[in-house]
């Protein structure tokens, strides 16, 4: 069959589930559309490190054109999809128009505020590299105003900073934050009392680590104990201004820094689809992955509210979106043969969350790690997942020379 003739699978999304989904397809009879709004594939857990001044933006994310150069079956296009036509079968892109066979959803999340303006305006989130950079470069400087501020009022609220959400990535920011400033801004700033600098964890509900079993929540609060990050509990935030955290039960906190890790929702074309949509607006799924009515269709990932085996949905996490991901290209293949696509069962590969250096919690194989196994682990597995030769030996050398010498190597700040 000519190439032209072949279906045509696109793939909305080259994150975790579209890249894994067209690496998959490589072997298959198909030709592959794969679109992205940007031209690279963001390796999204170690954006935390480029918040706190750990790793470039260079080392996290990957030319989607470099990975898959040797894939003769696969094209990219960089662009936007802004509608997608569910009966007749194009995706709409940039003004262009693209017919498509199969089509796999792999949008993502963007940040949920929960409807609180304030702080959509004046907060600082971990999503692209953009707020990563803003959120270094605004830490860096608080230091800097810090340093020649002589009001010792204003100067702990530069020096008050503020995480909110304490699930695994605002667990992993405050730890790594706290590190920074006591290991390696105390030494930039030497004149500054550190007494002043406060590193504080906002929970809403009574845990950290909410989806965590008991034991690894009370190694967490320990190991985030050891590193001074304050832990709030039943903290929830009602307001921010910029310069003023206020609580729901009144209280207040001066502090200019706010990082919101609390929610996720699915990427906004999800709510532009007219598609049945469930909590924190992700598309409601067959258990084969497909859409409802339209067979042709299947959303993985973030994007996805896919209800697993206890009644809860999935979480949004890349090994969800992966497996998935390979789910949907067996399906697929199963349907050019004429078969029926196959339920979709995930398989929980285990929790893992680093809080700083030198420590981490984990639960694999049914067995609870913390400390310092947990974090070996933790280093393995993300060097080992990041794309491309160079990023991981990069990486693997700047976390040795922050291992021994507990220093960050990229506290630059940036204009915009
Ligand atoms: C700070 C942070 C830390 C995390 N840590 C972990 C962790 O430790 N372990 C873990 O398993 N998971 C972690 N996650 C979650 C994990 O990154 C996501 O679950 C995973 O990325 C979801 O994969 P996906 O393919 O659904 O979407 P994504 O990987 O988000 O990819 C979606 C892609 O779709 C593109 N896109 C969106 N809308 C459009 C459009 N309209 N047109 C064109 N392109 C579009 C985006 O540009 C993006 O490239 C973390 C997430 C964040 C933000």
């Amino acid at each position: 069959m000519a190439a032209q003739e072949l279906p045509h699978v696109v793939i909305v999304g080259a994150g975790f589930g579209g890249m894994e989904s067209a690496k998959r397809l490589a072997h298959t009879p198909v030709r592959i559309t794969l679109i992205d709004r940007q031209n690279y594939h963001l390796f999204q857990p170690l954006l935390y490190q480029v918040a706190i001044a750990g790793l470039v933006p260079s080392q996290i994310a990957y030319p989607v054109r470099t990975i898959f150069r040797n894939q003769k079956n696969l094209t990219f296009q960089m662009g936007e999809v802004t509608r997608i036509d569910f009966d007749a079968h194009y995706v709409k892109m940039d003004g262009s128009v693209i017919a498509y066979d199969y089509l796999i959803l792999a949008v993502g999340g963007q940040t949920n505020f929960f409807g609180l303006q304030s702080v959509e305006r004046d907060a600082f989130q971990l999503k692209n590299i953009e707020s990563a950079i803003a959120t270094r470069n605004h830490l860096l400087e608080m230091f800097e105003r810090a340093s020649r501020e002589a009001d010792a009022d204003k100067r702990r609220a530069l020096l008050t900073f503020a995480v909110v959400g304490a699930g695994p990535t605002g667990v992993e920011t405050a730890g790594a934050l706290a590190e920074l400033i006591t290991h390696v801004l105390a030494k930039d700033y030497p004149q500054m009392d550190l007494k002043e600098v406060r590193v504080l964890l906002l929970e809403a509900g009574p845990h950290v680590m909410p989806s965590y079993p008991d034991g690894l929540r009370k190694a967490t609060t320990g190991l985030l104990e050891k590193k001074h990050v304050d832990v709030m509990l039943n903290a929830k935030l009602m307001d921010y201004n910029g310069g003023r955290i206020t609580l729901s039960d009144g209280k207040q906190i001066a502090s200019h820094t706010l990082i919101w890790t609390a929610g996720v929702r699915a990427a906004e074309l999800a709510d532009q689809l007219g598609i049945q949509q469930a909590a924190s607006s992700r598309v409601v799924t067959e258990a084969t992955l497909q859409l409802p009515n339209h067979p042709e269709v299947f959303v993985i990932g973030d994007a996805a509210y896919f209800v697993n085996g206890n009644g809860q949905p999935l979480p949004m996490l890349a090994t969800v979106a992966q497996q998935q991901a390979k789910a949907v290209v067996k399906n697929i293949r199963k349907m050019l043969m004429g078969e029926q696509p196959e339920s979709f069962h995930y398989k929980d590969p285990g929790l893992l969350a680093t809080i700083g250096r030198n420590a981490a919690v984990a639960r694999i194989w049914g067995l609870s790690f913390s400390g310092f196994i947990a974090w070996a682990i933790w280093v393995v597995l993300h060097i080992y997942r990041l794309i491309g030769f160079r990023n991981r030996l990069v990486v693997l050398i700047n976390w040795a020379w922050d291992y021994f010498f507990y220093e960050s190597q990229v506290r630059l700040i940036t204009k915009e």
